[in-house]
């Protein structure tokens, strides 16, 4: 029950009469290692939970690069406000310019700080609700969704969905809807939601359930990727 107590029991006694620890202040050290290391378990064992393709970390975005979104905007985030008020954020912008690397930062984050958060792309996010609604479980489905404090949904609109995918993301947006924080990035514009969702009855609910309790970073400037590629 103890484990991480039992592990480095003999360290800490040690630790404690080098430092003529009384007994109160030993069983004190001996609580706060043991939270510690429950911790730091259940953020990794979190991080394993939340499926990202690749880690990517805050430290690591340039933003001397990418300067349509300030370090402090996004240092504003790390409260986590915006999931305790289960708000989204929304990264809009072309490709290469730091949308999946920023969702993945901001989730790692989150589970630092103790949030459920699992990263999906949002056609692999679609196609495993469209499987759940083929055999009857769509429902089961969202519900499990919805033990996350935060979504990501990375990449909707670079492929058209079919009708019942679109119906069935609806369902699950709906769901979140003042319950659950979303993280979303895409590339279309609001304006264009229209085409990939084919119909309009369905993209302006969503487009309105998505924004109405949302901070919304639209990005711009060069493709990071096409950057390193043209320097070499
Ligand atoms: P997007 O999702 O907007 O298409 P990505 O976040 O996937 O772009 O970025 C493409 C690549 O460039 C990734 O490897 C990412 O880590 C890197 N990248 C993008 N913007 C920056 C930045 N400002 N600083 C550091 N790396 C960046
Ligand atoms: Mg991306």
């Amino acid at each position: 029950m103890f484990n991480s107590i039992a592990q480095s029991l003999s360290e800490l006694i040690q630790q404690a009469e080098a430092n003529e620890l009384s007994y109160l202040q030993f069983a004190d050290a001996l609580v706060e290692q043991e939270l510690l290391q429950r911790n730091q378990k259940r953020i990794k064992h979190n991080q394993q939970r939340a499926t990202f393709p690749m880690l990517k970390r805050l430290e690591e975005f340039d933003f001397r690069i990418q300067t349509t979104i300030t370090k402090k905007e996004v240092a504003a985030l790390l409260d986590f406000t915006f999931i305790d008020q289960r708000q989204n954020l929304l990264f809009i912008g072309p490709p290469g310019v730091g949308k999946t690397h920023l969702s993945i930062a901001i989730g790692l984050k989150a589970i630092e700080a103790g949030y459920k958060v699992l990263f999906k792309n949002a056609m692999d996010r679609i196609e495993t609700l469209d499987l759940a609604e083929v055999q009857g479980e769509l429902k089961k489905k969202i519900s499990a969704l919805l033990k996350f404090d935060c979504l990501i949904i990375d990449e909707l609109g670079f492929l058209p969905v079919q009708k019942q995918g679109m119906y069935n993301f609806f369902q699950l947006i709906n769901h979140c809807y003042e319950f659950r924080s979303i993280i979303l990035t895409t590339n279309k514009d609001f304006t264009c939601w229209n085409e990939f969702f084919f119909d309009e009855n369905v993209a302006v609910p969503v487009v309105d359930r998505l924004i109405h309790h949302s901070k919304i970073f639209m990005l711009g400037g060069e493709s990071y990727r096409l950057r390193q590629k043209t320097k070499l």
